[in-house]
């Protein structure tokens, strides 16, 4: 397992560069080695361009707390006119996520909400190209020293980063012996378990946990499950994340009744929300209690219309790695590949038939959800129930004991 095999499974199986590739690497300036790794290889298979944007931590942090109300509600349109020009050449995305989960730890909510909602505002043009998977993209993760020493808290620097590092590579089945064949034999059980999904073509879900869930969640017309796998409009297969145990799809917005439980901490932006519950009626959110950053997820439901109503509906097995590591990473990428989740805001498209090629009109109609936010939230654990039932009202089990029956 090295940052080599890393960069390798990252180009070759989940973006499949190659000749003519343009990629665009968005990362954290304490991971350039690790990006320059990742754009050497995406040379050698034969990319026309490695574009990266770095954002340094320690800058977000003194921007965040000092720049002036003024300057926080501006963002210049010259970032969506380059975002847009790549994404029409072709581009696919890599994100390298691992920062500080508490970053923005102190910081008055309101100005990151306003900041969040004005670069939203902007670039929400170039949403589109990754939601509706005009273009590749893969989300991974990469150890940071402050990431690090929140899951290794009792280590020293060094030692953190690099037990991160190995329990990374686990997730991502890097100590596989032969981690490609792993990884194809994985995809094939969920792209299985999709199919299944689909074809009893269900109208709604019911979740029970002991906690205290006990929600209905309804499903568009036409809706699908997606597995791992990823097809862009260039007909390239990729996979979007990294790792990925989840199966999902869109939730029909206005059909969501009850109340759910959290059942691991949230990283809102760099402040923690933790111990949480959200009642819904008739798909909007209408009451949230955390135990821990209550406010920040008020805020959240608050940044737009959409906001406070579901986009994503996602099963994963307790028997996950990354659950069975037993850790919680504080990162969503890797925590919500540990349980079943739901996210406020934004639905991908994909999730509906043709839904791609739908208006924004079409797809409303649907009660496929529209924001300019798109946060996952973990909802399984090992009590979670899961019955799904068809137009009809004919009953399918789907989970049992946080894990798939089907
Ligand atoms: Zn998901
Ligand atoms: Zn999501």
């Amino acid at each position: 397992m090295n940052d080599r095999k890393y960069a390798e499974l990252i180009i070759k199986e989940a973006l499949k560069i190659k000749k003519g590739s343009i990629l665009v690497i968005n990362a954290n300036t304490e991971v350039l080695p690790f990006v320059r790794e990742v754009a050497e290889q995406a040379y050698e298979a034969g990319a026309a361009e490695v574009k990266v944007n770095m954002r340094d931590e320690i800058l977000q942090r003194l921007n965040a707390a000092n720049m002036s109300e003024e300057r926080l509600a501006h963002f210049g349109t010259y970032h969506l006119d380059e975002a847009i020009d790549y994404a029409e050449d072709g581009a696919c995305y890599l994100s390298i996520t691992g920062g500080d989960p508490d970053l923005l730890k102190g910081i008055d909510p309101k100005r990151i909400a306003l900041a969040s909602k004005t670069a939203g505002a902007v670039m929400k043009p170039a949403m589109k190209y990754t939601m509706n998977d005009m273009n590749s993209w893969c989300v991974v993760g990469y150890p940071t020293k402050a990431w690090a020493k929140k899951v290794f808290p009792d280590f020293s620097d060094e030692e953190s980063i690099q037990k991160l590092k190995e329990e990374i590579y686990k997730t991502v089945r890097l100590d596989r012996e032969d981690p490609i064949a792993a990884w194809n034999e994985h995809l094939d059980i969920l792209t299985k378990r999709a199919n299944k999904l689909n074809d009893m073509n269900l109208d709604r879900l019911h979740y029970t946990t002991k906690k205290g869930t006990d929600l209905t969640i309804g499903l568009p017309k036409g809706h699908i499950w997606v597995g791992a796998i990823s097809t862009d409009d260039r007909g390239t297969e990729f996979l979007p994340n990294l790792p990925t145990e989840e199966i999902f799809s869109a939730p029909d917005k206005n059909r969501v009744d009850g109340v759910v439980y959290s059942t691991k901490p949230l990283n809102l932006d760099g402040s923690l929300v933790d111990h949480f519950k959200v009642v819904f009626k008739e798909g909007k959110a209408v009451e949230v209690n955390a135990k821990v950053g209550e406010q920040n997820l008020k805020d959240l439901i608050k940044t737009d219309e959409g906001s406070c109503y579901l986009g994503e509906v996602a099963l994963v097995s307790v028997e996950s790695p990354i659950n069975r590591s037993g850790l919680v990473f504080m990162n969503t990428l890797f925590d919500e590949n540990a349980s079943c989740h739901l996210a406020f805001g934004a639905a991908y498209p994909t999730c509906v038939k043709g839904g791609e090629k739908m208006s924004d009109e079409e797809l409303a109609a649907l009660g496929i959800n529209d924001s300019q936010k798109h946060v996952d939230f973990m909802v399984g654990d090992e009590t979670l129930e899961i019955t799904g039932y068809d137009a009809e009202g004919k009953a399918y089990k789907i989970f049992e004991n946080g894990d798939f029956v089907i």
